[in-house]
């Protein structure tokens, strides 16, 4: 997938909509990027492309915790490792069970420790200016690979019909 930049918080939300209606049971993507790059709006994105309830509130669980979002498609697992410090915190936490399941798990700061198992979606968001992010995908194995690609296409066809 080529790099995308987004010009407002809207329109990285929308990329992150589009994911959510493509993804997949056990999609398990990896958000990376500085604080304020835009993680937790990216969740937000996701949640609502997979149909959780515009009333459901997505936030990073604070502590420990794993917040999940029911009421859409699929669950959705949501975990924030910035302010873990080992890695049997990780295991205490239960993400690895998650991440093993069949719900979709979207993991901020996920570059902090090894989660994200053999196959996932890493998406990093970079700040390029006040209102401005590039976003890059990446797939490390065949199932997000697949969701990369319906992905694509789905914002393909959104950006053609905004043209
Ligand atoms: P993170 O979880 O990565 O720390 P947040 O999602 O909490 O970041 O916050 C991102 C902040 O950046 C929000 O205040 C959002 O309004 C702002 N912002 C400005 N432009 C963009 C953009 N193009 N994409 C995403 N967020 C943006
Ligand atoms: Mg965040």
């Amino acid at each position: 997938m080529k790099p995308m930049t987004t010009r407002s918080p809207a329109e990285t939300a929308d990329v992150a909509e589009h994911l959510g209606r493509v993804a997949a049971p056990g999609t398990v993507v990896g958000l990376v990027g500085d604080l304020g790059a835009g993680k937790t709006l990216f969740v937000q994105g996701l949640a609502r492309g997979l149909g959780v309830p515009a009333d459901v509130r997505v936030v990073s669980p604070t502590f420990t915790l794993i917040n999940e979002y029911g009421g859409g498609r699929l669950p959705l697992y949501h975990a924030d490792l910035y302010r873990l410090e080992r890695r049997d915190e990780v295991d205490d936490i239960g993400l690895d069970e998650v991440v093993r399941g069949d719900g979709v798990v979207a993991i901020e700061w996920a570059d902090r420790f090894d989660v994200l198992g053999a196959d996932a979606l890493i998406v990093r968001l970079r700040t390029t200016g006040a209102t401005e992010r590039v976003i890059e995908v990446d797939a490390t194995g065949p199932a997000a690979r697949a969701v990369a690609d319906a992905w694509a296409d789905a914002l393909a066809a959104a950006w053609i019909e905004r043209a």
